[in-house]
């Protein structure tokens, strides 16, 4: 069984449809409101422990009702949450995301995750030890990277960094990255580029292997000196890519040890079966659901 460390960010998605968006000062009577586990840490926690791996999750939930939700839910998935920490006097991470006409507006307070210090990660040394990969995104504070980076470095084990949301980073964080899978626009910005150049340009440009998501379009990577390659996306309806990228590096954490284009493939599969369920977590693929797609 694949061993994955997922070190990130654990939210409760605080969900509002309304049939427009609001106006400073306006109030608005809204459709319907659900609360739906996210946050890119944990999404990508459920996602690997769906298609089979063993997870281990290192993170924070608050001392409030949505922290015990967000814990049990996680354990619910069969993911070890040894490294989740249910903190005091801070509240739960929550997304604020108001849906309407297809588009959303999204407010983000990090909170508890605000909190993943680098004392944390090398009190998860044992397990990512253990582990065949690491993924970690950027909602948890830099330092926390830093040290998952430092830490997996020194056990040996290749650490996918998952550049989202898009920020700028030390540039020597891209030599300790085994891959690093940004979007166009986050490429852009880790590279900090003004936007404009080629996304095949900007590959070649990244001093580490990279894997760009594409959306519908599907990925295309480079490791070493190659040329870019492309991988088409699997033609699906799509229905929500809430969760998408992050079913996405999942799977490629997940089968990497099965060569990179193997993992590219099954990568475009599953996130295109998220793609064409509904919500992030609940539309997130089964191994067996996968294998059916592939055959
Ligand atoms: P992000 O939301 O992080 O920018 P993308 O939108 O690029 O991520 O989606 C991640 C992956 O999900 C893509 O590489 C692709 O494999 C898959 N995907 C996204 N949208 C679709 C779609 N409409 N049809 C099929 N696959 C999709």
């Amino acid at each position: 069984m694949t061993r994955i460390v997922v070190v990130g960010s654990i939210n409760m998605d605080l969900v509002t449809l309304a049939p427009r968006f609001v106006a400073p000062g306006e109030t608005l009577t809204g459709d319907r409101f659900l609360t739906i586990p996210g946050g890119k840490g944990a999404n990508q926690a459920v996602a690997a422990a769906r298609l089979g791996a063993q997870v281990a999750m290192v993170g924070n939930v608050g001392a409030d009702a949505f922290g015990q939700q967000l814990y049990d839910g996680l354990k619910a998935e069969g993911i070890d949450v040894g490294h989740v920490r249910r903190l005091d006097g801070v509240g739960s991470g929550t997304a604020s995301i108001t849906v309407a006409g297809g588009e959303n507006q999204i407010v983000v307070v990090p909170a508890a995750n605000g909190r993943v210090t680098p004392a944390q990660v090398e009190a998860a040394r044992e397990v990512i030890r253990g582990a065949d990969a690491v993924l970690v995104q950027l909602e948890i504070p830099l330092d926390a990277v830093d040290a998952t980076l430092r830490v997996a470095a020194d056990e040996n084990v290749p650490v996918i960094l998952n550049p989202a949301p898009a920020q700028r980073l030390p540039a020597e964080w891209l030599h300790r990255v085994r891959y690093l899978t940004p979007n166009q626009h986050e490429l852009a910005t880790v590279l900090d580029d003004r936007g404009d150049t080629d996304f095949r340009e900007l590959m070649r440009r990244a001093p580490c292997p990279v894997v760009l998501t594409r959306g519908a379009e599907g990925a295309w990577f480079r490791d070493g000196d190659d040329a870019p390659r492309h991988q088409a996306g699997f033609r699906v309806d799509a229905v929500d890519s809430t969760g998408a990228g992050d079913t996405f590096n999942a799977a490629l954490a997940v089968f990497l040890g099965e060569g990179l284009d193997v993992a590219v493939r099954k990568a475009c599969a599953a996130a295109a079966l998220k793609v064409s369920q509904l919500g992030a977590q609940p539309g997130m693929p089964r191994r067996d659901a996968l294998d059916a797609f592939l055959e």
